[in-house]
């Protein structure tokens, strides 16, 4: 095309300049405008949720999206906000409805969602002091509220992560450090040696990590359950007197408290004092049993004071939103192993002055304030009312492992220590494992497709298993018994389906 205009060529369209959507002091009203928009669309737009997502294929809605020419900007809020309807609120899957039993995911508190509009509006980085001011010291009295919690001394530390992933790999690096430092031999680098000790039902993040600190493939070593899915200490016990025998170094034990399948929790007090006597690094990953630490069975956490490091996701059990998540330490000194000085940033000189730069702690450089989420939520409920909260749901999923263990069209594998149920739908006792196996995934993938319930998928000692994981106090014993009858009339119709496809 020629690059000279035509004479009379149309004129485009009047629209601000970019300019006018920088945020600043001449544009707080288009600011207000379009943040009320959105806010005024969704309070519109969520009372008309009435399934937890509307089943769509991603092939289908990918057609959708792919056809955004994102050449061509619409230059209008409102336009790009009807598209945003059409592209993503219609199909979302909404955590917040009563009928969602899926995966680890709650409805947020609305005090931490007004949060997210303030700091993403301010945008402070946490980084350095001289990037957030208020939001570093924000951050560090919830870090050390947590660590109260927790049951950590004066010398506990941590920061806020993007998710209990972030928050192991973090610890497990500073147990690794901590670990090399004490066997570093002239001209031998331990790291193929160092192993870590984790229950055969610990999250799949604690073998990423392994495999990012470049640990060997096989350094991470399943410790077998017993029958409520907890680490049996003395199956670790003798692991780690192999791994010694083998000239093998224990790197880290990761107890979980709360496995995200199970909800079980691994017995904190045993294997403490256990790592104690091995001298070796203890990690519990609360991720998903954090919310215990404000609820009136925070008794099911008793040990977990004596570990080095912790993770908590609040974006689990304390009810905020993506992300917010916190790696807790017992002793700050070893955050040392993170901390690196870059002299546009953090100069060392810093360090000894004693400005507060966060990035001393973090695996992060550019860190949202998430912290402002869980401040403001304990500023206007307080910890008892997110306790309360996860009580609601411990409590609902006790009330809906009686409604299962008395249903015969269900087999059910565990009782809830929190708040997730594993099951699965009957057949015939004579049939065969694999069909039982395809009935209840083609179970769940039918009802997921109608968008009318949706609940999670798992595999236990090789068979294929449901899962209800309950994370909102609003879903009642009728709605778990509404989405058993779904599940059951799913799994009818996929065993018909098979028993009439199969020669
Ligand atoms: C969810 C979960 C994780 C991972 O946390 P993300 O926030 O999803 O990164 C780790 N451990 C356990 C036990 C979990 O349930």
């Amino acid at each position: 095309m020629s690059p000279l205009r035509h004479v009379d060529e149309a004129p485009a369209p009047q629209r601000p300049s970019p300019r006018g959507h920088l945020l600043n002091e001449r544009t707080a009203d288009s600011y207000q405008t379009s943040v009320t928009e959105v806010v005024g669309r969704l309070a519109q737009w969520i009372p008309k949720v009435d399934q937890p997502t509307s089943g769509i294929t991603a092939p289908d809605l990918a057609a959708d999206v792919n056809r955004v020419d994102l050449e061509r900007p619409l230059g209008d809020m409102s336009e790009a906000l009807d598209e945003v309807e059409s592209l993503y609120l219609r199909d979302a899957v909404y955590f917040h409805h009563p009928r969602y039993m899926a995966h680890l995911n709650c409805p947020v508190v609305i005090p931490a969602v007004a949060a997210e509009t303030l700091l993403s509006t301010v945008n402070s980085s946490l980084d350095t002091w001289d990037q957030s001011v208020g939001a570093t010291l924000i951050e560090r009295r919830l870090i050390d509220w947590s660590a109260r919690r927790v049951g950590f001394g004066a010398n506990a530390d941590g920061v806020f992560t993007s998710g209990g992933t972030q928050s192991n790999l973090q610890a497990l690096l500073l147990a690794r450090e901590e670990a090399r430092a004490r066997h570093l031999g002239p001209g031998d680098d331990p790291l193929p040696r160092l192993r870590v000790f984790a229950s055969e039902c610990a999250h799949f993040s604690v073998r990423t990590s392994a495999s990012l600190l470049g640990l060997a493939p096989d350094s991470v070593i399943a410790v077998p359950c017993d029958d409520e899915r907890r680490m049996r200490v003395d199956h670790l016990a003798g692991e780690i007197a192999r791994c010694r025998e083998a000239g093998l170094i224990p790197m880290a034990v990761v107890a979980t408290a709360g496995t995200t399948d199970f909800g079980s929790i691994d017995p904190l007090g045993e294997i403490a004092d256990l790592c104690r006597s091995r001298m070796v690094w203890l990690h519990v990953d609360a991720a998903y049993g954090c919310g215990l630490l404000v609820s009136r069975r925070s008794h099911l956490l008793a040990g977990v004071e004596s570990a080095d490091s912790v993770t908590i996701d609040f974006h689990k059990s304390f009810f905020q939103p993506v992300s917010s998540s916190a790696v807790l330490v017992r002793d700050r000194a070893t955050l040392r192993h993170v901390t690196h000085h870059a002299d546009y940033l953090n100069p060392a000189h810093t360090a000894r002055d004693h400005t507060p730069n966060l990035v001393d702690n973090s695996i992060q450089t550019t860190r949202r304030f998430d912290a402002l989420k869980l401040w403001l939520t304990l500023r206007v409920l307080g910890a008892d009312g997110v306790g309360a909260l996860f009580d609601e749901v411990v409590d609902r999923a006790a009330e809906a492992w009686e409604l299962l263990a008395a249903d015969p069209r269900f087999e059910v594998v565990n009782q809830p220590r929190l708040s997730t149920l594993v099951f699965r739908y009957r057949l015939n006792d004579d049939s065969e494992p694999w069909l039982w196996d395809r009935v209840n995934d083609g179970a769940r993938d039918s009802l997921l497709s109608s968008g009318r319930a949706m609940v999670a998928a798992t595999t236990v000692d090789g068979r294929r298993f449901l899962k209800l994981t309950l994370l909102n106090p609003e879903t009642t014993v009728q709605d778990v018994a509404a989405v058993l009858d779904l599940v059951a009339e799913h799994a009818r119709a996929a065993e018909y389906a098979e028993l009439t496809t199969t020669p």
